[in-house]
């Protein structure tokens, strides 16, 4: 290949070139809402661009021919001034917050179970603090960050455009705020809505299901309490944690506990009164009585190997500490857990009132 053919092929290839938005003399515009007769211009090069609408073809900017622009350069900057864009509308009341896709970093270490993150994903709308998104901020570790989002004309969050390169990991970790990392194509299909390839630093979210699990197991709690007409044991002495389950005989849902102490076997548990449905009973499954859990409604012994580990009551018996602070933290790994089986969503038709 000779250089003039070479020159051929690169125009050629430039002619191919995507220009999904173009700036006119002030702002970035789509095809279909360009005028025609009015000058366009690309984001990558700042060379003319030309509007072609026909009736057959869709509106499209068509790009010259030319040797110091690609499909890169133009995806990576036409990112970056679409969400300048998104978030100066957004400002102007002309279109709703951008949205932040986040992913819920509530979690449990289970010890021996391991580790349960929640992970469910909501949009978080932006917050109304940030006042405007700038271009190629230079940050005080020298990075420069394509967009920061400026509060109080500070820059609170750096938004890195990824077209083919990854953002370098020690530039991004010695950043001072907040950073996201967006894919250029994604950003260009819904420049309103971020969902971040990966984020360092951000403010650790919390999902509202998360946030309302606590009060959702208690009203739960409540409920199975008055149907299977049981008393709850003081919750002040910390003692006893409770979780629901369906009774493996009736079906019913129940109240379960578990207690600190690794000598079931023979010994009652401590603190008095001992909730009614506790009772020395014996288990053909073991060969033995023990301090079990019964149903209320039926009366069966409701087995202990199935419940630990489990949903239920996700930690060991054995690793059960006898303090307040302990009591607390397996009471919200206990409502966190019961999401898992559904206890709190679902009505369950067999939890009719229990016949005594
Ligand atoms: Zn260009
Ligand atoms: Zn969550
Ligand atoms: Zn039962």
């Amino acid at each position: 290949m000779n250089s003039y053919e070479r020159h051929e092929l690169k125009d050629y290839e430039n002619a191919k070139l995507r220009v999904p938005f173009a700036f006119d003399e002030e702002r970035l515009c789509a095809p279909k809402t360009a005028e025609k007769g009015k000058h366009y211009f690309c984001p990558g090069c700042q060379d003319t661009v030309i509007l072609k609408k026909g009736e057959v073809k869709a509106a499209h900017f068509a790009h010259k021919a030319s040797k110091t622009c690609n499909q890169e350069t133009i995806v990576h900057k036409t990112a970056k001034n679409l969400i300048v864009k998104m978030i100066s509308d957004w400002k102007a009341g002309k279109t709703e917050s951008p949205k932040l896709r986040r992913k819920c970093g509530f979690k449990f270490d289970f010890g021996l179970y391991g580790e349960k993150t929640c992970e469910e994903t909501c949009d978080q709308p932006m917050p109304d603090k940030v006042e405007q998104a700038v271009t190629e901020y230079r940050m005080s570790n020298g990075f420069i960050a394509d967009v920061a989002l400026m509060v109080e004309n500070e820059p609170a969050l750096a938004i890195e455009i990824r077209v083919t390169h990854a953002v370098d990991e020690n530039k991004a970790h010695s950043l001072s705020v907040p950073f996201i990392e967006l894919d250029g194509h994604t950003v260009l299909e819904k420049p309103n809505h971020f969902d971040p390839i990966r984020d360092n630093k951000l403010n650790p979210f919390t999902c509202n299901t998360c946030k309302h699990a606590e009060p959702k197991f208690e009203d739960k709690v409540t409920k199975v309490v008055k149907q299977t007409r049981i008393k709850l044991p003081d919750r002040d002495s910390c003692y006893y944690r409770y979780g629901i389950d369906k009774c493996w005989n009736c079906q019913r849902e129940i109240i379960l506990y578990t207690w600190p102490g690794d000598d079931w076997d023979t010994s009652p548990p401590k603190k008095k009164p001992i909730p009614q449905t506790i009772k020395f009973c014996y288990s053909r499954t073991i060969g033995h009585k023990y301090w079990a859990n019964t149903c209320p409604c039926c009366k069966r012994i409701q087995g202990d190997f199935f419940l630990y580990g489990s949903n239920l009551f996700p930690f060991s018996r054995n690793d059960m500490v006898d303090s307040p602070d302990a009591y607390r933290q397996d009471m919200q790994k206990i409502v966190f857990c019961a999401r898992f089986n559904r206890m709190l969503e679902k009505t369950n038709p067999a939890s009719t009132h229990c016949v005594k």
